[in-house]
């Protein structure tokens, strides 16, 4: 799998003499650039595996490298460092020391399934990018994204209840963010929404608020969706040999 790509290699590892002549010939500067050779040791074997076992990572293994996803990538084109295609084949030849390197930045696909689109293959790059967030997080090497968090509180509150009450979903995300509540865009769309709401259905949508309303006899769906999301979050852990948890936090 030939790649050519100026981003593989370190800015540390390019040399260049700010003098030097060789042979009578002046080779300073940029003409005298060379490469140190680095020894990789650190390979994970197991890495495609484990991105392939978390959801949405299914198909990485089709990938050919041709490029597309990362040229129609929404994000790449305000951020060059942000490259589907290259996190692929790192992650296809186990190379998880460099894939570290970009940790921070990969939870930024905004899942606007451009690059899927694209893709020659079938291999779902936006589902490899969430599949290798969701691997971060379970590793240990980055905290849980905002886009995490906001998934376990809408889930939830949908285990909970077998209901979604926005008003609930948006401040329980914000306390799990440390984020106030009284935003400026919050507080001006609340006011525009009140203003055209019909007023049986605010008071309805405050009723909910306060109440908490259940779905009727939600109590078995609810522990079979309890029971599923364990298995699930269980299946994911043992892919990645990790010890089992207990959802304990789902309620
Ligand atoms: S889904 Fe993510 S990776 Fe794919 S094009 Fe959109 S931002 Fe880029
Ligand atoms: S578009 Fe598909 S096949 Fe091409 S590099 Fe991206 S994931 Fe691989």
């Amino acid at each position: 799998m030939a790649i050519h790509e100026k981003s593989l290699i370190r800015p540390e590892n390019l040399k260049t003499h700010d003098k030097l002549v060789i042979d009578g010939v002046d080779v300073s500067g940029h003409w005298s650039t060379f490469i140190e050779p680095r020894v990789v040791t650190d390979y994970n074997e197991a890495l495609q595996d484990e991105i392939a076992a978390l959801p949405g990572g299914e198909h990485i293994h089709r990938c050919w490298q041709c490029g597309s996803c990362t040229n129609s990538c929404t994000v790449n084109a305000v951020n060059p460092d942000f490259n589907p295609r290259y996190w692929i084949y790192l992650i296809r030849i186990g190379m998880e020391s460099e894939l570290l390197r970009d940790k921070d930045i990969i939870w930024q696909c905004v899942s606007c399934n451009k690059c899927t689109y694209a893709c020659p293959r079938d291999v779902v790059p936006e589902g490899v990018m969430k599949a290798t967030a969701h691997w971060l997080e379970l590793k240990g090497h980055t905290p849980k994204s905002n886009s995490q968090i906001f998934d376990e509180v809408f889930t939830e509150q949908v285990v909970a209840t077998g209901k979604i009450e926005e008003g609930r979903t948006i401040r329980g995300f914000f306390a799990r963010t440390g984020q106030p509540l009284a935003q400026e865009w919050l507080v001006e769309m609340v006011k525009r929404v009140a203003r055209r709401l019909p007023f049986k259905q605010g008071i309805a949508m405050a009723w909910s608020t306060v109440f908490r309303p259940k779905t009727k006899n939600w109590s078995k769906a609810r522990a079979a969706l309890g029971e599923y999301i364990h298995e699930q979050e269980a299946r994911n852990r043992k892919a990645l040999s990790l010890p089992d948890r207990h959802s304990g936090d789902l309620h």
